[in-house]
C-alpha cells in the first residue's frame, strides 16, 4: 500500500492553485511531474559541481564527469542492458529516434520493408517515413480494431523477408494500449528484421527488461518519468550499436580527428556529439531511483485502482465514448462526449483547476481511423489521488450540462 498523501508531498507543484482550485494534474502523458530530490539534484550540480564532463582533470570535472557515468550505470541497471555502453544517452524519444532512423539509411535498400503500426506517436512514423523517402523503402502499416489494439494476423501478414525493420510503440500515448511486444519481437526476429520499441508511454508505469524482450532498440524520455526535460535514452544492443554510423559530427565523439581521416571514439561516445545535458543525466539517475524507491510493482497496481475507479464512473455519464481497451492498459482514458468538441470540456474543466489534454496527441492517424477530430484524455500517476477522480468526474458532468 502506497502513502499517497506522503508521496504527494514529494512534488512541490502539487500545492499550488490553478484558478483559485488545487491543481488537479491529470496530464501525465504528456509530462510527469518532479520530485523536490530530482529538482535538488540539478541545483546541487549547478551550485556545486558544474563543469564539463570528460575533458577536465581537475576536480570539478571529474566529479560531474562521475555523477554523469553514475547515471548512465542506474539507467542500465534499471532497464537491465547487458552492457553500460548499451545505453545512450540522448535528450529524448524523439532524439533515440531519429538517431536510429539516420543510422539505418545506408543499411536499407530500394523495395525493403519497414513496418510501423496504424498506433504510433508522430515521432514513430516521420523518422521512418523520411527513412523510405531517402532509401525508397516501403513503409507498410499494422492495422487497429475497433478496440484500438493491433491486429497481429495482419502483422502476420505484412512480415516477409522484405521486413527490415518493426517500430512499435509498447503502450499508446493515445489510447493506453498495451502491445504485445514480446511477441512483436520475437515474430520480427524470425524474418531478420530488427525491431525498434518506443517506450515513451511504457516506461513510467511497468519496469522493462530489454535482455528478456531480447528488442534490439528500447527508447524513452526521462521527463515522462519524474525526470528532467531534454534527458533520455536509447538502449541498443550493442552489435548493433557498432554497425551505425555516427549521427551528428563533433566534440566528444571522436578518437582521433585530423583532415586525412578521423576515428569515432567507441561506444557510447560514438553518438553522443557535443557537450551533454550533464544535470539532466544526473536527475535521470536520481528519477529512477526515486521511482524503484516506490516500487513499478505497487505504482502499476495503484494506477489501476485510480484507472478502473475512472472508467467505471466517466462510462455513468451519458454519451460518453472512451477509445481504446478498456482492461490491460496503461492509465490513461481517451474520451469524447457526443455532440461536444474536446476542446470546449478541456476549456471548462481547466477553469476548475484541473490539467487534462485535448486535440490528437500528436497520433493523428488514431483519430483519422475514429473519424474524429481529437478526445479529451485523461493519464493518472501515482501521486493522484480517488477524490481527485471524483472532482474531476463533477467537473466533466458540469461542463456537458453548459454545453449541451
Ligand atoms: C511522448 C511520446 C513520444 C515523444 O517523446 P518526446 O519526449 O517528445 O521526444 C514518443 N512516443 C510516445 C509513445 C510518447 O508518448
Amino acid at each position: 500500500m502506497l502513502d499517497i498523501e506522503k508521496i504527494r508531498k514529494d512534488f512541490p507543484i502539487l500545492k499550488r492553485k490553478v484558478n483559485s482550485k488545487p491543481l488537479i494534474y491529470f496530464d501525465n502523458a504528456a509530462t510527469s511531474q518532479k520530485p523536490q530530490i530530482v529538482i535538488d539534484s540539478i541545483v546541487d550540480y549547478y551550485s556545486n559541481y558544474n563543469a564539463n564532463i570528460h575533458r577536465g582533470v581537475h576536480t570539478l570535472s571529474q566529479e560531474a564527469t562521475n555523477a554523469y557515468e553514475e547515471a548512465r550505470i542506474k539507467i542500465q541497471n534499471h532497464f537491465n542492458a547487458e552492457k553500460s555502453h548499451e545505453i545512450i544517452l540522448t535528450s529524448g524519444t524523439t532524439h533515440s529516434i531519429n538517431l536510429v532512423a539516420t543510422g539505418f539509411t545506408s543499411f536499407i535498400q530500394k523495395g525493403d520493408e519497414i513496418i510501423v503500426s496504424a498506433l504510433e506517436h508522430h515521432s514513430n512514423i516521420v523518422p521512418w517515413q523520411m527513412l523510405c523517402e531517402r532509401t525508397e523503402a516501403v513503409l507498410k502499416v499494422i492495422p487497429i480494431s475497433l478496440k484500438g489494439e493491433l491486429i497481429m494476423e495482419e502483422f502476420d501478414k505484412l512480415l516477409s523477408k522484405n521486413t527490415k525493420l518493426v517500430f512499435v510503440n509498447h503502450v499508446s500515448n493515445a489510447l493506453g494500449t498495451i502491445n504485445p511486444i514480446k511477441e512483436i519481437i520475437d515474430k520480427a526476429h524470425s524474418f531478420g528484421a530488427a525491431v525498434l520499441i518506443d517506450g515513451a508511454q511504457a516506461t513510467p508505469h511497468i519496469k522493462i527488461d530489454v535482455q528478456e524482450l531480447d528488442c534490439d532498440f528500447y527508447v524513452c524520455s526521462a521527463h515522462k518519468l519524474c525526470g528532467p526535460t531534454g534527458i533520455g535514452m536509447l538502449y541498443g544492443k550493442e552489435e548493433w550499436l557498432n554497425k551505425l554510423p555516427p549521427y551528428q559530427g563533433g566534440g566528444e565523439m571522436i578518437a582521433t580527428v585530423n583532415f586525412e581521416k578521423t576515428t569515432y571514439a567507441d561506444l557510447p561516445y560514438k553518438f553522443e556529439a557535443g557537450t551533454p545535458n550533464i544535470s539532466g543525466g544526473i536527475a535521470f539517475g536520481v528519477a529512477l531511483d526515486y521511482m524503484n524507491g516506490i516500487g513499478f510493482e505497487n505504482i502499476a497496481t495503484y494506477e489501476k485502482e485510480l484507472l478502473d475507479l475512472a472508467t467505471k464512473k466517466l462510462l455513468e455519464i451519458e454519451g460518453i465514448k472512451i477509445y481504446g481497451p478498456l482492461e490491460n492498459k496503461a492509465s490513461v482514458i481517451s474520451f469524447n462526449i457526443e455532440g461536444i468538441h474536446p476542446f470546449d470540456i478541456g476549456t471548462i474543466i481547466d477553469k476548475l483547476g484541473i490539467a487534462v489534454r485535448t486535440g490528437h496527441h500528436c497520433t493523428q492517424p488514431i483519430m483519422d481511423f475514429y473519424k474524429i477530430p481529437g478526445t479529451i484524455r485523461a493519464s493518472f500517476s501515482f501521486y493522484n489521488t480517488k477524490e481527485e477522480i471524483d472532482i474531476f468526474i463533477e467537473a466533466v458532468k458540469r461542463a456537458r450540462n453548459m454545453l449541451l
